[in-house]
């Protein structure tokens, strides 16, 4: 019998022995191909020696202090790196232990600095459906999951939900995909004016979506158009960049493909590629300032906080996401996989969408293509999936879809950037081989 708690499936779950490269291994000597990097996690796959290495040196220097006592050179140079590749205007960065802790510190600095510049009326976030932001009481009231909330509903901080930006499930077929784009983003502006023009502090969006919906970006000249509605509304934009940032989509921030900058981005999974739990919320000199010349104090922190350890850590894996030329190649075999899943199952009549940028791919299932319907969801297709793709030696990331019928089962791909070309085919014929027993 397992003691460890929470238990994510009925049956039993084979351990984890090692990984190495692209491949995990159970204590069977079973292989399998990570295919989602656990959580879209493990950009450079296992056992990569450069940010072992970086590890033992820090243990053996210091492995962890206060960030109330001291700073630490891995903090520091970690923070100066992220910052010369973040978007302009972006100077600040608070590092906390995960995706969560960086959406809650996003909402907590962007409430505090509404507080501190004398509109404390500001207390009103604005989400979208279809969105995940963690699982901590305020990132998870901005989630627009109904089923993860409903429990928790009454704990929650104000937010409302307007449209996810998602061309396959929303555009109608009467307009063009920029009219489609204007009209959600649109939505934002009818929700602020029916809350209060100066009611709202922040808007909260991944600009790829991640595991609600399986790796949807929004269409081109949407964020645009959010950002010029925040501006002209004085509310913050606050991007989730937790699961579809750190190069996970072909550059760095995920929002540079957008054009446009947030006022606060947050960042994990890849920063710190799973060896060592490590995230961080950047802002703008505006907010900082705000803050740093009015209390002079962020009411927020953790015990982990800056991490020494953890940093040391993420510094050797942003060295290689950026001068090791690691987000350049996601973007090139992302483009290959994007192909090859096409390729492969572009016509089969029970996928409905291939999508997605770099190595983050959503592959959505529905039971009927032209309409678009998907499976009913107790037929739990996902499941039935997860189970036959990890029997091929496939990990990957299938996904429910909603009651509500938003979407369809998906399947999320976002596997390490060093993966090869062979293994492209591997990984299409094991999702074949699964897709061909459910479907
Ligand atoms: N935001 C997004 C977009 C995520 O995908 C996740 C995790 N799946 C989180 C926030 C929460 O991150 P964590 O699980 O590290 O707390």
């Amino acid at each position: 019998m397992s003691h460890v708690f929470p238990r994510h499936t009925k049956s039993a779950l084979p351990t984890i022995a090692r990984g190495e490269g692209v491949y995990l291994y159970d204590r069977d000597g079973r292989q399998y191909f990570d295919g989602s990097g656990g959580a879209a996690v493990s950009c450079l796959g296992h056992g990569d020696a450069d940010v072992i290495a970086a590890i033992k040196h820090q243990l053996d220097e210091i492995a962890y202090a206060h960030t109330s006592f001291f700073t630490s050179d891995p903090a520091e140079q970690l923070a100066d790196k992220l910052i010369s590749h973040a978007p302009a205007g972006i100077n600040r960065v608070y590092f906390v232990s995960g995706g969560s802790e960086a959406m809650e510190a996003a909402l907590k600095l962007a409430r505090q600095y509404f507080v501190e510049t004398g509109q404390p009326q500001r207390r009103h976030v604005i989400a979208r459906k279809q969105s995940y932001h963690g699982n901590t009481l305020g990132a998870l009231a901005t989630g627009g999951n109904a089923w993860r909330r409903a429990p928790f509903a009454p704990l929650m901080v104000e937010t409302t939900h307007i449209s996810a930006c998602f061309e396959y499930r929303g555009k109608t077929a009467e307009e063009t995909t920029l009219e489609y784009g204007l009209r959600v983003a649109n939505e934002l502006e009818t929700e602020i004016q029916r809350l209060g023009e100066d009611k709202v502090f922040a808007f909260v969006a991944e600009p790829v979506v991640g595991a609600t919906a399986g790796a949807v970006p929004a269409v081109q000249g949407y964020f645009k158009r959010i950002r010029e509605i925040c501006d002209q509304y004085g509310v913050l934009l606050i991007l989730d960049e937790v699961m579809c940032g750190m190069g996970r989509t072909g550059t760095l921030f995920a929002s540079e493909q957008e054009g446009i900058t947030p006022d606060i981005v947050a960042v994990a999974k890849g920063l710190g590629a799973g060896y060592q739990p490590i995230g961080a919320m950047l802002c703008s000199a505006k907010i900082y300032e705000a803050i740093e010349f009015g209390s002079g104090f962020f009411q927020h922190g953790h015990t982990y906080v800056g991490h020494p350890t953890a940093c040391a850590a993420s510094l050797a894996v942003l060295t290689k996401l950026t001068d090791g030329g690691l987000v350049e190649r996601c973007a090139e075999m992302g483009g290959k996989l994007q192909d090859a899943l096409q390729h492969a199952f572009g016509q089969h009549p029970n996928i409905g969408d291939i999508r997605g940028r770099g190595l983050f791919r959503g592959i959505e299932i529905v039971e009927d293509r032209e309409t678009k319907r998907p499976f009913d969801p107790a037929r739990a297709i996902h499941k039935a999936l997860k189970k036959e793709t990890f029997a091929a030696g496939l990990a990957c990331y299938p996904m429910g879809g909603t009651v509500d019928g938003q979407n369809g089962d998906h399947i999320l791909l976002a596997p390490p950037f060093i993966m090869e070309d062979h293994h492209i085919d591997e990984v299409v014929t094991k999702l074949g081989i699964a897709i061909d027993k459910v479907l």
